[in-house]
């Protein structure tokens, strides 16, 4: 059993400076001292998760292998540390209020008056600590959604208050991210907003232990005496973090400027073993020198922002760089694709990824730009909604099943060659209810995805109501798409390739879910090597 410590994040002055990032990359270097860490997040937010919200709201929704639906930093903690998260790595203050008020009904607080400080404060340290009691980590990053000063946030920042008074200080500590904004006009490097969100944080009883600065421009040792003068720290653990030109040089930045270092320090733990940063630093190497390029679109109703799809574009950036190729992602919006203009837009792409998504919007420009891979013999990966239009694209025109559709977008269709499976039609919450989750999966032999794979057994995750219709199975493999990856126990359809096209595969789950920095997803790797031979 390891005595976890605790290391909280919390934010300043603007929302979007990145914690997720720091809180990644802090971890992955304390990882790669051998240090066992995860990490959490806490989002202020009253759905018990994002799975309800629209992308355009939060981005995309990620889903680990257990089935819990998350905001998409779970994504860059796996993406970085590559190891799986759990249920247990987000919670939301829905998530916090649903268990007090269960307990509450069942009677469990005895003829108590149930109050944010202790009952709310009490389930955020639970749920802090549950992770630290699992005994598998030394450290535990906590990474509080918000800024400080938030009327939403005030409860968890008392849960940490209290945590860091009952944990004693070699055992939990704060860094604070914070901005400090460069003034043009004045050609100076502003700190009044940070003194502003630190005095915040003081007046809720919590002191930072470090300062991460975001910034501009590099902050002068004068700026750094400044902050720790006015912030009730020590110079050394003032933290400058420059804008970076990718996500992942974050961790060799935070190495370069020593936050490891001090966060081991404070929690008193050995800084003797240097973090091996040899194939981190490969990566990116091959990330920032590809010998290639090829031009992929992404296709999809929400590209306006593209954090929807983060999952997807970080998977290209992996499985690019294992490949020296350089992934240009062309953002096209489903419902601008038509027959009259699919040529214009897609005729220059070596490869076409259809991604997932519900509802009707932007379906048939998706068929659309589905049914010009097929007959141009574009490389094309569809992903879960992908995956179900491209079954509907080719039961419509090359089947003439008129009227082809996923019951999701007609209920009334007349061929409904996507379904909703039995056990989710008398299912009416809309929360949790989906398909979620690692599921298995069996792989026909000498197929793309078996070779792709090199196994015939693979475990993806899920997010999904609707299925592939089994009763058109025979129909639909007679005549060139083949079902070549099923559920073992239940029978439903994983996956269809189509013969007589080099590279055509449609996947009912998430694969950019498990790709990760050093395990690129073998799928996307077979993809782009597709894309890059037929860009020839
Ligand atoms: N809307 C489809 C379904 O629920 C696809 C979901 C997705 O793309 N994640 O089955």
């Amino acid at each position: 059993m390891k005595n976890t410590k605790y290391v909280f994040v919390t934010g300043g002055v603007t929302s979007s400076l990145g914690k997720g990032i720091i809180a990644a990359s802090l971890a992955k270097l304390l990882q790669e001292r051998g240090y066992s860490v995860t990490i959490q997040k806490l989002d202020p937010y009253i759905n018990v998760d994002p799975g309800t919200l629209n992308p355009y709201e939060h981005g995309e929704c990620y889903v680990t292998n257990d089935g819990a639906e998350t905001d998409l930093d779970l994504g860059h903690y796996e993406r970085f540390l590559n190891i799986p998260t759990s249920q247990a790595n987000n919670v939301t203050t829905g998530r916090i209020y649903q268990s007090v008020i269960d307990r509450e009904r069942r009677g469990d607080f005895l003829g108590k008056t149930v109050q944010v400080i202790p009952h709310i404060t009490d389930e955020i340290k639970r749920r802090i600590q549950l992770l630290g009691n699992t005994g598998e980590y030394d450290i535990v990053i906590t990474e509080i959604g918000g800024t400080v000063g938030d009327i939403e946030s005030l409860p968890y920042i008392e849960a940490v208050r209290q945590l860091n008074w009952e944990l004693g200080h070699d055992n939990a500590i704060v860094i604070h991210l914070t901005l400090v904004p460069y003034l043009a006009a004045a050609g100076e490097l502003k700190t009044k907003p940070t003194q502003h969100s630190v005095k915040t944080l003081m007046q809720s009883g919590v002191n930072p232990d470090i300062l991460v600065c975001r910034t501009e421009h590099p902050i002068s040792d004068d700026i750094k005496r400044k902050l720790a003068l006015f912030c009730n720290v020590k110079q050394e653990d003032v933290i400058e973090s420059l804008d970076a030109e990718t996500i992942y040089d974050v961790p060799i930045m935070m190495f370069n400027e020593g936050l490891d270092e001090v966060v081991l320090r404070k929690l008193d733990l050995c800084i003797e073993e240097k973090p091996s940063l040899n194939k981190w630093n490969e990566f990116l190497h091959k990330h920032k020198n590809p010998k290639h390029t090829v031009e992929i679109g992404l296709i999809g109703k929400y590209v306006e922002l593209h954090d929807a799809y983060k999952s997807i574009s970080e998977a290209f950036i992996h499985a690019g760089s294992s490949n020296e190729i350089n992934v240009n992602i062309h953002w096209i919006h489903s419902e601008k694709i038509n027959a009259k203009n699919v040529e214009k837009k897609l005729g220059k792409l070596n490869g076409i990824l259809v991604a997932p998504g519900f509802g009707e919007r932007g379906i048939e420009g998706k068929i659309t730009a589905i049914q010009y891979a097929r007959e141009q013999k574009i490389p094309f990966l569809g992903i879960c909604l992908g995956m179900q239009m491209a079954v509907i694209e080719y039961a419509r025109n090359v089947l003439h099943l008129e009227g082809a559709n996923s019951s999701e977008m007609d209920e009334n269709t007349p061929h409904p060659v996507i379904d909703l499976m039995e056990e989710q039609k008398n299912i009416s919450n809309m929360g949790g209810t989906m398909r979620l989750g690692a599921w298995d999966c069996t792989l026909t032999k000498g197929t793309k995805v078996y070779d792709a794979y090199k196994s015939d057994l693979i475990s993806e995750r899920h997010r999904h109501r609707y299925e592939f219709n089994n009763t058109y199975t025979d129909v639909i493999q007679a005549s060139g798409m083949k079902i070549t990856g099923t559920n073992p126990k239940t029978g439903l359809v994983e996956i269809i390739e189509l013969d007589n096209h080099p590279w055509f595969v449609g996947v009912q789950y998430h694969p950019e879910y498990k790709s990760t920095v050093l395990n690129p997803h073998p799928l996307f790797i077979a993809f782009i090597q597709a894309c890059l031979a037929h860009h020839g």
